[in-house]
This record gives structure tokens, sequence and C-alpha cells, in this order.
């Protein structure tokens, strides 16, 4: 069934489409590329310096939609890589092996330089140190303490910004030429801030009944723009705004979410969810809920690449300590303890009837503790938890069948306790 796409949909699409034109000529161009990940990024900052950002993680997960993450990453274990490496990784080698052809079908330009804003998650470190020897570039590291204390320190703000200040904001200087101007800085962290407060309302929305949108499945093209090419530009304002006016139209008319298939039939079920989603067999994935009546009501992927729904915003007064808070809150930076007590905030204020993990074989930094985290989300809620396991980008690991069980039977188990019959005790 071919559903109409809203505005904000066809939006999106133009300006994904042009950022991809825009990389496919950036090397005939003179435009200097560089890869940078999602979580922790400075956008506004490279687009200050005029540089046309790749997040890799990006690519991999566009290739996984299209069916296409499999030949890429059988060449990568061809070559070398075990089966245990995180698939995005895998993924984006095979990809640069057999011709380095992006998502959309045109071709990627090599970077010239390598960002790396670590935030959490220690492969980001070893990908770099990979594609380093892919490319033959330079990299730089931008070291984001991890919040192992569950805070921010005057100290960890200051080690960041000196970083900025030493050593990336020298090296853009020296890749592009162009002189660091923090006037240009602010006006993009201004846009930003402006987009923010859109894509806050967007997912804050799911607190109505019926939720007007699905925050994991749907919540995944609503962050898109935010935590790629875009933040801190024009088009992201625009996109945010034509987004919130329609999500404003859905919650006036009592509509619930729209899924690929259509809009989505009565809510039966809110839902929290912890972890990425599955992008080899994404439709199929989402179908899995909306069939049930299941929307998810709040994610924590959604706020891998940034946490705003607590009151952050780039703030343009203080253009490198705001890049640092931002990158020190991104969601794989905080504690297991951080995290929890944010699922359990979930819980409350979206009013959800279970919290579910998608527990993601590739991803360690997402995965590890997440079954104590459920325990302790069920504890301090008092709602049973359910778990399931996929994979990114690996269709080897997504076993539709089992998947599909696990949701049915955690379901009706919700079903169950909310009529007051007997609740299995096990978390499924
Ligand atoms: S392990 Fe997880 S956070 Fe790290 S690169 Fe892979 S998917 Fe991203």
């Amino acid at each position: 069934m071919s559903v109409d796409k809203e505005p904000s949909m066809l939006k999106q699409k133009e300006m994904i489409a042009k950022h991809f034109d825009h990389l496919a000529v950036a090397t005939e161009q003179g435009k200097k590329v560089v890869y940078t990940f999602v979580p922790g990024n400075l956008t506004e900052l490279l687009l200050a310096f005029d540089v046309l950002p790749v997040y890799p993680e990006i690519n991999a997960l566009q290739s996984a939609m299209r069916k296409r993450s499999g030949d890429f990453i059988s060449e990568a274990e061809r070559i070398g890589h075990s089966e245990d490496v995180c698939t995005y990784v895998k993924c984006d080698i095979g990809m640069k092996r057999k011709g380095n052809i992006g998502p959309t079908g045109q071709p990627l330009p090599k970077p010239d330089l390598l960002l790396l804003s670590y935030t959490g998650c220690f492969t980001f470190l070893k990908w770099f140190e990979l594609l380093r020897e892919e490319y033959d570039c330079p990299v730089v590291l931008l070291q984001t303490p991890y919040q192992a204390d569950g805070k921010v320190t005057p100290e960890m703000r200051d080690y960041m910004v000196d970083q900025l200040k030493k050593e990336v904001i020298p090296a853009l200087e020296k890749l592009t030429g162009i002189t660091y101007d923090e006037d240009r800085l602010r006006g993009l962290l201004a846009l930003s801030a402006r987009a923010e407060d859109d894509m806050v309302h967007v997912l804050e929305s799911a607190k109505h009944r019926p939720s007007p949108i699905d925050a994991y499945f749907g919540g995944v093209y609503y962050i898109g723009p935010m935590f790629t090419a875009f933040r801190g530009t024009q088009g992201a304002v625009d996109y945010y705004a034509t987004l919130r006016a329609e999500v404003d139209g859905r919650v006036a008319r009592g509509e619930g979410p729209i899924t690929p298939d259509g809009p989505m039939g009565e809510e039966k079920y809110r839902l929290v969810v912890e972890g990425p989603p599955n992008w080899t067999n994404f439709r199929e994935f989402w179908q899995m809920f909306s069939d049930e009546g299941a929307v998810v009501v709040a994610s924590t992927y959604t706020k891998v690449g940034g946490v705003y729904d607590f009151g952050f915003r780039h703030d343009p007064r203080d253009p490198l300590g705001t890049l640092a808070d931002y990158c020190m809150g991104c969601y794989t930076n905080r504690s297991l303890p951080q995290r929890v007590s944010m699922l359990s905030s979930y819980v409350k204020d979206y009013q959800a009837d279970g919290v579910l993990v998608n527990s993601v074989k590739s991803c360690n930094s997402f995965s590890a503790g997440q079954l104590v985290m459920l325990r302790e989300v069920e504890k301090q809620t008092g709602i049973a938890g359910g778990f399931i396991e996929t994979d990114l980008v690996d269709a080897r690991y997504f076993s539709a069948a089992n998947v599909k069980n696990r949701i049915e039977s955690y379901l009706q188990m919700l079903q169950q306790k909310r009529t007051g019959g007997a609740v299995k005790e096990a978390t499924l």
C-alpha cells in the first residue's frame, strides 16, 4: 500500500538527497570532507568551516534499509573482520572495499579528516583507526569524558573546551584555510536551538492519548536532520516547524501515528523502548508493533545524538562550552543509573504500559547492562519489562518469527496484567 507522504517527509527526503548530491561532487569542486560520528557530533563547528560532514553509521543503516548491508558485511568478514565486530563497522569497511558507493547509489568522497568526538563507545576509536589505514588521512580526537559519576564537572567541561581550542579548531583551520569565526558559529548554534525546541515539542507530543507519533520507529525519521548534517541550518529550522505543525494537527484531530502502511489503528499499548532498532527488517519490525496496536511513546535511541528533552539546547552565548555540554550529555555517554532514571521517568511521564529492551548483538555501548537496567526500571516503576534481541544491520541476527512471538507474548502479558489476570513472574 502506498501512503501519501506528508510535507515534512518530502522535505527531509529532499534535504538528504541534496546532501548526497553535494558529497558526490565534493572532490571535483574542491570541498573539504570530514567523516565524524553521530553521538557528540560537532556539525555546527564543521559548517562554520564550510566542510561537508559524512556520518559512517548513517551510511551503514541506510545501506541496511536498502538491503545492501549483507554484501558489505560479507566482504568485511572475508578480509578478516570477526563475526563479533560491530556490524556498522563491517558494513562501512565493506562498502569502502566495494567502491565506496553510498546508500543513494552515488559515490562518496574520501575524507580529508577524521574527526572523532568520542562519546561512550570504544568501537568508535577502533573504527577510525581502520579508516585511517584505508584513507591515509589525519585523525583528530576530541576526548569526551564519560559521565561515570552521573554528572559533568567544571573540570570535564574545561578539558573539552581546551581540546576544542587547541586541537579541533586548529585542525579545521589548517584543513580549510578558513579562520575560526566565533560569531558565525553563534549564528549556527542559534538556528540549532530553534530547531531543537520544535523537535522536543514533537517528541513530547507522545504524552497525548492517542499518541500522534511513534517515538521509536517514526522517531528515527524525526531525529534524522537534527542528528546529522543539518543541525545549525535554516533547512532544519524549516523542517522541524513543518513537522511540528503536522503533529499538532494530528493531536487536534485525535489521530494516532502514521506508519509505512498508513494510519495506525486503535492505540492499545503504550511502550517505552530502550536500544537501537533493527534496520535490515525495519518495516516488518515496526509492523509487528503497529499490527498489535502498540505505539512507542518514548525511546532512548532517539537521544543517542543528543538528549534535548531534559532541557539542553545549544547555547549561542557560550559556543564552545555548549558543544562540550552537548557531547558529554549524549545518551551513550551517560552512566547506567542515569539511563535507568531516564527510562523510569519516561514510563511515568508518558504513562507507558510497558518497557521493552531491543538488545542488539553488535552494540556493546548500548547492550552492556541492559538486563540489569530493565530489572531496576521494573523495580522503580512497578511495570513488567520485555526483552528481545536483534541486530543493527546484519540480517542474520533478525529472526522474524522469534521476535514476533516474543512481542506478542509480551503484549499479552501486559493485557493480562491490565485485566488482573495471572502475570508471569519472569521478564520475557
Ligand atoms: S558499538 Fe554501538 S555505539 Fe559503538 S559504533 Fe557500534 S553501534 Fe555505534
